[in-house]
């Protein structure tokens, strides 16, 4: 059984999926939905040694093998234009390496752009969604979820031809997230405002004032409390 996290990210992988797992641990992911016949063909990709061994011993264990090939190195330098990937899932890493992975990746002629992408990072969204829409994907889903206390989002996004316009607000919250305001998503948001009413006075404090920041944070609460209002 997969984590509720991990769980909306399975979902949102479409049928027949050949699938790039980025950041693969256990390869708990590509082996759900291998055992489940949603994928034809999935790399595991882990850069350490330890998560690496996790992911081959999983699926050697469940009798994988055929579907899924576990490979060790960085992002996606571990895969070969024969794998035909059509999705890629990163999970479970910061908003910044998600974006340094798709960019390296993209550099390195690793992916063509058109992948699906199916993102949850476990910090800084607004970057991600940023990337995103400079990348020309348009969002088709967003989930945020609470699991263990810590909330998470998840986000698809498919390639389109024309430009891509977000505002502040989309790329902060999310465009479909923002339109549905689930309780999860009014706790996080009320939780982040806190923060930022905190740093703020903290700032506010400080022998050495910076008041561009102190602005910047002002902008970005005031945001926030028109959202949660
Ligand atoms: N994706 C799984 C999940 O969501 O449950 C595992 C998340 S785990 C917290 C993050 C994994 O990403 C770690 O095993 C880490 O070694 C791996 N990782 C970090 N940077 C990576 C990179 N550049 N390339 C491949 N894997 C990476």
């Amino acid at each position: 059984n997969l984590s509720a996290r991990l769980q909306v990210v399975a979902d949102y992988v479409e049928h027949g999926a050949r699938l790039a797992d980025i950041g693969s641990d256990h390869a708990y992911l590509p082996c759900y939905l291998a055992q489940n016949n949603r994928i034809d063909y999935a790399v595991a990709g882990e850069i350490v040694k330890g998560p690496y061994l996790n992911a081959v011993s999983e699926v050697s264990k469940l009798g994988l093998k055929e579907t899924i090939d576990v490979r060790l190195g960085d992002g996606l330098e571990v895969l070969t234009a024969k794998d035909n990937i059509d999705t890629i899932t990163i999970a479970g890493v910061g908003g910044p390496l998600i974006v340094h992975i798709l960019e390296e990746g993209k550099q390195k002629e690793k992916r063509s752009g058109k992948e699906t992408l199916i993102l949850q990072p476990n910090i800084n969204e607004r970057i991600v969604r940023e990337y995103l829409m400079n990348e020309s994907y348009v969002i088709d889903a967003e989930t945020i979820v609470e699991e263990n206390a810590k909330r998470y989002e998840i986000i698809k996004a498919t390639a389109v031809n024309d430009k891509v316009n977000y505002d502040e607000k989309d790329l902060l919250f999310g465009p479909f997230l923002k339109k549905k305001k689930s309780q999860v998503f009014l706790d996080k948001w009320k939780s982040e405002a806190k923060k930022y009413e905190y740093i703020i006075r903290q700032m506010e404090k400080a022998d050495e004032r910076n008041d561009e920041k102190i602005n910047e944070s002002t902008e970005r609460l005031n945001l926030i409390k028109e959202m949660i209002k």
